[in-house]
């Protein structure tokens, strides 16, 4: 059996990371959140009040930022060290996340990390741009998407589990609504679904039978 890769892109919230998660989990791959490392840097660039649009100052500060996904039971994140897990999730980085994804300097660093990191196979990793840019090669591309509603209820639930109310059904969409159009609109790597990408909506999909529909397409290209 050939362990092949997997680039899984979509939209804010159409629930890649936790659909791509599992269905490493089942299929024995290792699981590569992409965000996460734009969000570490994002983080390391708001504590330091990088300036974005100071090209010398963002070279700085990725030649001194390491990022570093932990996978296994509990994907953990670092920035030099620090585990920023938790923190990267906050609402200023999200607020900030796309416009310092957008900076190619960020992006060239990022991925050459994320080539390096999948470069043995058996891999899933998820973004915008995966099947596009970072492995336009993969066996598998998956496009997951949903409608802005379902999508907005599901970051909303999110974020009342953790226990925050800060933000409204209404502000959710909206605040998805401008990441989506950053993603898509920006000039190096936008949000595009590749030619050669398998379409898998999941507005009226649960989780387990989105990552079912992805271990299957993973399957029937192992042989
Ligand atoms: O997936 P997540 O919402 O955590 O991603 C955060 C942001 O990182 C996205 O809105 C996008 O701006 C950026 N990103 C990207 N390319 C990737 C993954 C994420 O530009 N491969």
């Amino acid at each position: 059996m050939k362990k092949i890769s997997v680039a899984i892109d979509g939209p804010a919230g159409a629930g890649k990371s936790s659909v791509a998660k599992l269905a490493a989990k089942r299929v024995g791959y290792l699981y590569i959140d992409t965000g996460a490392m734009y969000r570490a840097i994002t983080w390391q660039m708001l504590r330091k009040k990088t300036d974005i649009q100071d090209e010398g100052a963002v070279r700085r500060l990725l030649d001194t930022t390491d990022v570093v996904l932990e996978t296994g039971n509990a994907d953990r994140v670092f920035v030099n060290a620090a585990d920023v897990t938790d923190a990267i999730r906050e609402p200023e980085v999200t607020g900030q996340v796309s416009a310092v994804a957008a900076l190619a300097a960020v992006r060239q660093k990022l991925v050459q990390l994320q080539q390096q990191m999948a470069a043995a196979g058996g891999v899933i990793l998820d973004g915008r741009d995966i099947g596009t840019v970072v492995l336009p090669q993969a066996e598998l591309k998956v496009f997951l998407t949903a409608s802005i509603a379902s999508r907005a209820r599901r970051r909303w639930l999110e974020m009342k589990e953790r226990g925050r109310k800060t933000t409204t059904l209404a502000d959710m969409e909206r605040d998805i609504a401008v990441r989506d159009r950053m993603d898509s609109e920006r000039e190096i790597s936008p949000l595009r679904e590749a030619e050669d990408a398998v379409h898998v909506d999941n507005s009226d999909m649960t989780l387990e039978e989105t990552a079912d529909v992805i271990c299957r397409l993973i399957a029937e290209r192992e042989v």
